[in-house]
């Protein structure tokens, strides 16, 4: 069994916005398009205006302990900590 690594590095698609404003983070599912997106940060760079906005969207978002993507409830084993790739929840009413 893989040790759980609370950790596990954010791998979610993201886009970002720089304007005079600041820094703006878009965190995507990495299977659809549920997204969360970060107030505007005010930072000295992006990489530290990331690191807040991963913080914010981490709350909205699952991560995967095998393969470290970051996705949403429904693509989220909650009983497994992993995404439906890695461990696909059995459809029983699947006829
Ligand atoms: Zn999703
Ligand atoms: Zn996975």
């Amino acid at each position: 069994m893989k040790e759980r690594d609370p950790n596990v590095r954010f791998q979610s698609k993201y886009a970002m916005k720089h304007t005079s404003g600041g820094y703006q983070y878009a965190f995507y599912c990495a299977y659809c398009d549920f997204h969360y997106t970060s107030g505007w940060i005010r930072a000295g760079s992006a990489e530290e205006a990331y690191d807040l906005a991963e913080k914010e969207a981490k709350r909205e978002f699952n991560g995967c302990h095998s393969c470290g993507k970051w996705v949403c409830g429904d693509h989220y084993n909650m009983g497994e900590m992993m995404c439906l790739k890695c461990a696909p929840l059995i459809m029983e009413m699947s006829i």
